[in-house]
């Protein structure tokens, strides 16, 4: 339930593809035209671009920073963390990518389940080599587990294996402890929050709406046709309050 009070959440920002649509679900794909304008947009408000540790403090402290945002990308398709590196390292951008692990390398067709579209999204994934060279341009990595099944409705084993087996296989690849995941789809329950929490992760990403779990983190998804006003909406940190009492109005207005 919204409260009367405005209320901050530290903004997250979820990408999932840079360049042009070549098929697939469109609202995935930004341009790199687009993803330099929203840097820009970024850089304009004197925010700085946090690493997973500052952002994990942010929230397990509940206080959320005025002046910050994170920069996430889903799924680790080669061509996206090729295209974004060098943007934003040109501004000292940090950003986090959320691999599924056990597609490094491979061809992958990520497809929702029950959607309307056959195919949401399809490529190869980032190999080792491409996935050192991000984590060379100062940017980072979290699990999006093993092989992006949607944890909610497999079985509690599988979802285990799937939090655990790709924390190993990245901290294999980058010999670097990794502590935050993602959940594929952003779905997630009472047994996928166990499974990540029981597999060492100190915290778990998805989407809306907002909880103070830390394995339940929200983002926002960014959309190919954001305006300034909406991404700027996006980066005060009062989106979800503010889309909360929209909804709100727009209610109470039709019941006028
Ligand atoms: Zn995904």
């Amino acid at each position: 339930m919204t409260g009367l009070l405005p209320r901050r959440t530290l903004p997250v920002l979820m990408y999932h593809r840079l360049g042009r649509c070549p098929g697939g679900d469109p609202q995935l794909w930004v341009t790199e035209q687009t993803f330099a304008r929203h840097l820009q947009w970024i850089r304009q408000r004197g925010l700085r671009t946090l690493s997973l540790d500052e952002a994990y403090e942010c929230f397990s402290s509940n206080s959320p920073a005025k002046d910050a945002v994170l920069i996430t990308f889903d799924d680790a398709f080669a061509e996206t963390l090729e295209r974004a590196a060098p943007l934003l390292q040109e501004l000292e951008m940090r950003s986090t990518v959320f691999v599924p692990a056990g597609l490094l390398g491979k061809r992958a067709t990520l497809a929702s389940q029950g959607g309307s579209y056959e195919i949401a999204t399809e490529g190869p994934i980032v190999d080792e080599e491409g996935l050192r060279r991000w984590i060379d341009a100062g940017q980072e990595v979290g699990s999006h587990s093993l092989t992006h099944s949607d944890l909610t409705t497999v079985s509690p084993e599988t979802a285990s294996a799937e939090a655990a087996r790709s924390k190993r296989r990245l901290e294999e690849v980058l010999d670097h402890p990794v502590l935050d995941f993602c959940y594929p789809f952003a779905h997630h329950d009472a047994e996928a929050r166990r499974a990540v929490s029981e597999a060492g992760y100190r915290a778990a990403y998805a989407g809306e709406p907002p909880t103070e779990d830390l394995f339940a983190l929200p983002r926002m998804m960014v959309f190919p046709d954001d305006t300034e006003q909406r991404y700027a909406r996006k980066l005060s940190g009062f989106y979800y309050w503010i889309s909360a009492w929209h909804v709100r109005l727009t209610r109470a207005s039709r019941r006028r």
